[in-house]
């Protein structure tokens, strides 16, 4: 890519953000659009993983992730009602020597603020705020990306990490909206301090039950934890993230359940119990046109029951840096981006889908007997946490 013109970035989520950082850093000019007035992310944890962090670590913003976050020693998945442990990925020391980064979890608010320092950092007025996407052409010389309101702006190539409702997407791809997984999710941080001493573990829990999973983890140093509630509702289909819902129907969701689920549940700020619905769509096999491409959730929205949605679009900026710095004509080094990273994130997206069956298994028996056949350690260290995207060999 030779043009001296900006990459076109619609969405300033993790995505949108880290991408605008990686092609920066690469000499590439881009300049980041965002529909929202005002920067944010809402309030819940998000895990970063090494074949995150190596990423985070390249652009140099590790460190600074690995100061405002927490550092768990141990990931488990239990069993939902005695806590018994069916399965341990160790983290701590032995994940960082193992993989050349620490396992952070990390409130989504102090990740996003980093990211938008460092977009700054590089360029003052990269990041346009109150600016939708509604719009865009494209030509053999370029794209002209046009504005709610009217306003365009040129541009080299295009790139859609608009979120899960993506409009470059739409009107990319043209497919159906992202449907309805019949998985709704609770989310609550709680004070540490909230908890008996013997409920603050220091660790990554996925709590695994009949038609339902909870996952919990340390925040902010272990100052806070993280709840997530993941519920089989059929019906529900509401999607805002900003709703409040009554405080009894979490309680009811996961009574029964071990005591440190219940105590985190009686530990929750009643007003603030937010309940959203889950997308997903079937992987697709093309997500680019031209000088038109997409990333992070607009490319391959999934079930977090992998937490490598934030991750896969942290991977994809980083593959669509090298190919665009590569000396490629755009259209070529975007269908090489592509062609790199379907193959990665269809298994991804498959297997977070595979794990909505496994984690939520009818009876006891089933969840032992289905964990006992599995070793997650083993699996997720193969090809997810040791995939690097800086040195990935692309075809
Ligand atoms: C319960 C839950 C837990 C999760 N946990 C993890 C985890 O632990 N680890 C992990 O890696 N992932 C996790 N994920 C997934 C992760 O949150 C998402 O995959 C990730 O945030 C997607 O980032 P994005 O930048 O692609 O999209 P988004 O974060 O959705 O950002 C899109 C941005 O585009 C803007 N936008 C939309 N339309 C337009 C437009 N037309 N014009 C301009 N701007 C626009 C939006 O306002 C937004 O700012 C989790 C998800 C859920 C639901």
């Amino acid at each position: 890519m030779t043009s001296g013109a900006p990459v076109l970035v619609a969405g300033a989520g993790i995505g949108g953000l880290t991408a605008a950082i990686c092609l920066m850093r690469a000499d590439i000019p881009a300049r980041v659009f965002e529909q929202a007035a005002v920067l944010g992310e809402i309030g819940a944890g998000i895990q970063v993983s090494a074949n995150a962090g190596r990423v985070y670590r390249d652009i140099g913003l590790m460190d600074a992730i690995e100061a405002a976050g927490a550092l768990p020693e141990t990931y488990r998945f239990r069993m939902f009602d005695d806590g018994a442990v069916l399965q341990e990925i160790p983290l701590g020391e032995a994940y960082r020597a193992r993989h050349g980064v620490p396992y952070v979890t990390i409130h989504r608010a102090d990740l996003h603020s980093i990211l938008v320092d460092a977009v700054h950092r590089l360029a003052v007025d990269a990041v346009r705020l109150g600016a939708r996407v509604d719009d865009f052409t494209q030509d053999g010389a370029g794209i002209v990306l046009r504005l709610a309101g009217g306003e365009t702006i040129c541009g080299v190539a295009l790139v859609g990490a608009d979120g899960v409702k993506s409009t470059v997407r739409r009107l990319l791809i043209g497919d159906p909206p992202a449907r309805y997984t019949g998985d709704a999710v609770w989310r609550a941080i709680v004070p540490a301090e909230a908890l008996p001493p013997a409920y603050r573990d220091n660790a990554v829990d996925i709590w695994v039950g009949p038609g339902r999973h909870a996952v919990t983890y340390p925040l902010r140093g272990g100052r806070f934890v993280n709840f997530v509630g993941c519920v089989e509702h059929p019906g529900f289909e509401d999607e805002s993230w900003t709703t409040a819902h009554p405080w009894e129907e979490m309680r009811d969701d996961f009574a029964g359940w071990h005591p440190r689920i219940g105590a985190i549940i009686e530990a929750a700020d009643r007003g603030q119990c937010y309940r959203w619905a889950l997308r997903i769509r079937e992987p697709a096999d093309n997500w680019s046109d031209g000088r038109v491409t997409l990333l992070g959730d607009a490319a391959h929205a999934t079930l977090p029951y992998m937490a490598q949605g934030a991750a896969m679009a942290v991977e994809d900026a980083a593959v669509l840096a090298r190919c665009l710095c590569a000396g490629d004509p755009v259209v070529d080094a975007i269908g090489r981006y592509q062609r790199n990273r379907i193959p990665r994130t269809t298994r991804i997206v498959n297997e977070s889908t595979a794990n909505r069956a496994l984690f939520h298994l009818p009876d006891r028996q089933a969840l032992r007997d289905a964990f006992a056949r599995r070793d997650m350690n083993a699996e997720r260290t193969a090809w997810l946490f040791s995939y690097d995207a800086l040195t990935v060999p692309l075809d």
